[in-house]
């Protein structure tokens, strides 16, 4: 039984074009736990949450699943092994219903099936049961977010990763969003959550890190000494 973290990233160095926008990023998140991980435009946030969907393979440095050195293996093989990444923008697909845009998610990842997506999904998002068989493109911004969380625990996941959640919702919205979040985190999923503006995410992080042009300025418990970073580097302030 491995008892460390879940996802890990040891000094991972990652480059598009020859050009190195990670420069050594070191990283963990438990089985359990949310991670923040904050930065401004450009930062190379989403490419750290490619880096460990294992769409962009890192120039040097690791990636470990459950202690497991996993660097350089196939997406879709991470993807069975649990780890499930929720882009920018959601990823839903606007002309097929919610029911559909779930269903299209069976035996994806760690291979629920049908019956148990759709339960697990309504159970968790009840306003998604209410609209299965609107098209996903005309639900609101939150509830299109929750069909693409919904999407992301047809998978079974031991690892979510969420790029930019709160991207053009108002504030209730998001916090109840991260409600959601931290409610799959205490099932005991490893969640790294990519936010540019942190007050949302700050309230459920177990864990936060600030990354600056590639490299972690500051990582540690989201308190007070991190909202003086975030300010120093012109994020929203919380
Ligand atoms: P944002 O919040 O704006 O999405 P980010 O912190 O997620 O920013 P990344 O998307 O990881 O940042 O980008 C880091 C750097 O890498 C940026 O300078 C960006 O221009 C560059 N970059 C990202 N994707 C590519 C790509 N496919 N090809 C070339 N350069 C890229």
């Amino acid at each position: 039984e491995n008892s460390g973290p879940l996802l890990e990233l040891r000094g991972v160095r990652a480059a598009y074009h020859g050009i190195t926008v990670l420069h050594g990023v070191d990283l963990n998140v438990a089985a359990g736990q949310v991670v923040a991980l904050l930065g401004p435009n450009g930062a190379g946030k989403t490419t750290v949450l490619k880096v460990a969907a294992g769409l962009h393979p890192p120039d040097a440095g690791h990636l470990l699943m459950g202690g497991r050195d996993v660097t350089g293996i196939r997406p879709s093989r991470l993807a069975r092994a649990g780890v499930c990444l929720i882009p920018e923008g959601r990823g839903v697909f606007p002309n097929l219903s919610v029911r559909d845009n779930l269903l299209m998610m069976t035996f994806c990842g760690r291979g629920r099936g049908r019956e148990e997506i759709e339960e697990t999904a309504y159970g968790r998002f009840p306003v998604l049961a209410a609209r299965r068989g609107q098209q996903a493109g005309t639900l609101s911004g939150g509830e299109q977010q929750m069909l693409a969380l919904a999407r992301g625990l047809a998978t079974d996941p031991a690892v979510l990763l969420l790029d930019e959640l709160s991207m053009g919702l108002a504030p209730l919205v998001v916090a109840e969003l991260y409600e959601l979040v931290a409610e799959i985190a205490r099932q005991g999923v490893a969640v790294l959550v990519v936010e540019q503006f942190a007050a949302a995410v700050l309230k459920i992080a177990d864990h936060a890190a600030v990354v600056v042009r590639g490299r972690i300025q500051w990582q540690g418990h989201p308190d007070g000494s991190l909202q003086a970073e975030l300010s120093s580097y012109y994020l929203g302030s919380p």
